[in-house]
């Protein structure tokens, strides 16, 4: 059996190296190496893929959520509400604008914000709320929508770890998460579900207005080169990271279902287990399955780890320590306690491998390897 990683994308690599090789090789003979058309071509088809308007490329996905920050004008002391429980670059941008994050707690059963925290934490500051599609499965967006129409709230959706996924809306019809908010903002970086050779990213919009204004910022704010209209960064996508992004693009659905499978496979051996709670799946959305991320119950995580390893079989705690607990965003506004849920989830949840080239083989020594530890 081959080595078991959290992600393999040696393997997958493999089975596309001819048209990746061929995309790659392109980009060098065209030296398009910074904007150009391969990065053109791969928004406008992920553009129609998600059935958004516009797709802007940047430089990672950290980046797409300052950009989108910055193009909705938001000011020191505005305040953007977020949750605790999500990787630390959506607080981080929110801080380096000098703008004030607003934490909330999250579900216990999805792991994602819900529209009551929202709705508990607003003030006559608050200015945008940024949800996050944590781990590949959509947060409640038409109640957030309701919410940010009552309070005239921008919402820019954190789609770094869901690219792909719907969220099914009231009436059956389905919209792809990252375009139902006024903007949302996705990452390339390798392991997300759409991953590059290097850092990317984008923000999804149909804004044509917005559109515009992101085009010029992530290029040193300008429209007409050396006119700037506005304080920019510098933070493209590279025509290499966009040619083998559009190669995997055309994967995308079936990354999905290999997700799903091996989810399948998870759920069926841990079901009804005593020490164990499965990911719940939310009505309204499917799952793409960034991570397979458990609840572990009355058992020693680290002795778990400990026991997997042991076995070679890696296991990850996605995230330790919620946003209000980290030392660089100690905030007099909070301490222990504040979000029961999202502290208890960082005190047990852990999530198994989970990639596009899982097999049988591999996942049946993964859950015997789980189950063995509670024997
Ligand atoms: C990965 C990630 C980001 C940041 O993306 P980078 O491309 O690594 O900058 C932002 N938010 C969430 C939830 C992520 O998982």
């Amino acid at each position: 059996m081959d080595n078991i990683q959290m992600v393999d994308l040696k393997s997958q690599y493999q089975k596309i190296k001819t048209e990746v090789d061929k995309g790659i090789q392109q980009v060098i003979d065209t030296t398009s190496f910074v904007k150009g058309k391969v990065v053109k071509d791969f928004e406008d088809n992920l553009a129609t893929y998600l059935n958004v308007k516009h797709v802007i490329s940047c430089g990672n996905g950290t980046d797409a959520l300052q950009v989108a920050m910055m193009a909705l004008g938001l000011k020191p002391g505005d305040e953007v509400i977020t949750t605790s429980f999500t990787f630390i670059a959506t607080a981080e941008v929110i801080a380096l604008l000098g703008l004030t994050p607003v934490l909330v707690d999250c579900d216990p059963n999805t792991y994602n914000i819900t529209p009551e925290a929202i709705r508990g934490a607003i003030t006559d500051k608050t200015k945008a709320i940024v949800p996050v599609h944590i781990f590949g499965q959509s947060a409640p967006m038409e109640a957030i929508m309701d919410i940010a129409k009552e309070y005239n709230l921008a919402v820019i959706e954190d789609n770094a770890q869901a690219i792909g996924a719907d969220y099914i809306m009231n009436d059956g019809s389905k919209r792809k998460t990252g375009t139902i908010g006024d903007l949302g903002c996705t990452s390339f970086f390798p392991s997300k579900n759409l991953g590059a050779f290097g850092d990317g990213g984008a923000v999804l919009t149909d804004n044509d207005e917005l559109a515009e204004k992101l085009r010029a910022i992530v290029n040193h704010g300008m429209k007409v080169r050396y006119y700037h209209d506005y304080i920019g960064v510098n933070s493209r996508l590279d025509g290499i990271q966009a040619a083998i992004l559009d190669v995997k693009l055309r994967h995308l659905d079936e990354y999905a279902a290999a997700r799903n499978y091996a989810a399948s496979y998870y759920d069926n051996a841990f079901a009804n287990h005593k020490h164990i709670t499965t990911p719940a799946r939310y009505e309204k959305s499917n799952h793409v399955f960034h991570q397979y991320t458990m609840k572990l119950k009355d058992a020693d995580r680290d002795a778990l780890k400990e026991h997997l390893n042991s076995k070679g079989v890696p296991m990850m705690v996605y995230y330790p320590v919620p946003l209000h607990l980290q030392k660089a965003y100690k905030d007099d506004r909070y301490s222990e306690g504040d979000f029961p849920v999202t502290e208890c989830l960082s005190n047990s949840v852990f999530s198994l491998p989970m990639h596009t080239e899982m097999n049988d083989e591999q996942l049946k020594y993964i859950t015997d390897s789980v189950l063995e530890f509670f024997k």
